[in-house]
C-alpha cells in the first residue's frame, strides 16, 4: 500500500531518527482500516464527526503496525513520509527530513499489545542494521519531538522494553507475554498468518529472514529488503 503523501528527502542517506507514534481512527477504535485510508487520502471524513478534523489532512508514515502485529508499509524508507509535523530533535527542526515514522495502532490512554512490541523490536533491529546513524537512543516518541503539541504514543508506551531490546527475553506466560483480552477476543484469523495486506507488499519475496532472526522461534520476524521495504510477520504464539 502506497501513500501519495510523501516526497524526496533532502538527503536520502541522512536518516538518523525513528519516531514512534500512536494512532487509531476513529479514536479508540481498532481494525477499521481508517488509518490506511487516511494515509492514502481515501478516508471519507464527512460521515463521522470524530473524523471531521481530518478533512484535507495529508499525512503518512513509513510503517503502520496493527494491534495484531501486522505491518503495512506506506512509504519507502529512503523517501520522506509526512508524520512528524512541526518538530525538533537535537537542535534540528523538520524531523520528517531525517527520520523514519512508525505508527502503532493505539491510543494515548492505553497500552500497546505484546505483538506490537515484538514486531517493533524487530523493525528497530533491522533499521539499526541498515542505517548506522540510528541507535536505540535515536528512537523517540512523537511527544518528544513535538512537546506541547503531541502526546503520542502516550504515557503507557513501554520505553524501557523498547530501548533495552528486552522483548525477546520475555517468556510466553509472563505478564507481558500474555495476549491481551482484546487480542484474545478477535476471532476469525489464525494467529501468525500474514494478512492479505502483507502478502500484497511489493518486494516481499526478497525479504528473507536473517539467520539470527530464524534462530529465534516465537519472536516476530521483520526483515529489510534491498529496496528499503520491510516485511513483518505476527509472532507465533504456541
Ligand atoms: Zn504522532
Amino acid at each position: 500500500m502506497r501513500s501519495p503523501n510523501q516526497n524526496a528527502r533532502p538527503d536520502p542517506e541522512d536518516i538518523n531518527l525513528v519516531v514512534v507514534h500512536g494512532i487509531s481512527l476513529p479514536p479508540g477504535e481498532f481494525g477499521t482500516g481508517a488509518v490506511a485510508r487516511l494515509f492514502c487520502n481515501t478516508l471519507d471524513c464527512s460521515g463521522d464527526p470524530r473524523l471531521a478534523d481530518l478533512a484535507g489532512v495529508r499525512v503518512s508514515a513509513h510503517l503502520f503496525v496493527s494491534r495484531r502485529g501486522s505491518v503495512t508499509q506506506f512509504v519507502a524508507f529512503d523517501r520522506r513520509a509526512w508524520h512528524a509535523g512541526i518538530s525538533r530533535w537535537r537542535g534540528r527542526t523538520g524531523c520528517n527530513d531525517f527520520s523514519i515514522g512508525i505508527e502503532l495502532e493505539g491510543t494515548d490512554d492505553a497500552g500497546y499489545t505484546s505483538r506490537q512490541y515484538g514486531v517493533l523490536t524487530n523493525i528497530l533491529d533491522a533499521l539499526i542494521a541498515r542505517y548506522p546513524r540510528i541507535d536505540r537512543s535515536a528512537v523517540v516518541g512523537h511527544s518528544e519531538i513535538a512537546p506541547g503539541r503531541k502526546i503520542d504514543p502516550g504515557p503507557h508506551f513501554d520505553w524501557p522494553l523498547v530501548h533495552g531490546g528486552l522483548f525477546r527475553s520475555l517468556q510466553p506466560g509472563s505478564a507481558r507475554g500474555v495476549p491481551s483480552q482484546e487480542e484474545s477476543l478477535q476471532p476469525g484469523s489464525a494467529r501468525g498468518v500474514p494478512s492479505q495486506e502483507e502478502s500484497l507488499q511489493p518486494g516481499s519475496a526478497r525479504g528473507v529472514p536473517s539467520q539470527e532472526e530464524s534462530l529465534q522461534p516465537g519472536s516476530a520476524r521483520v526483515s529489510l529488503a534491498e529496496d528499503g521495504s520491510a516485511r513483518g510477520n505476527a509472532p507465533h504464539k504456541t
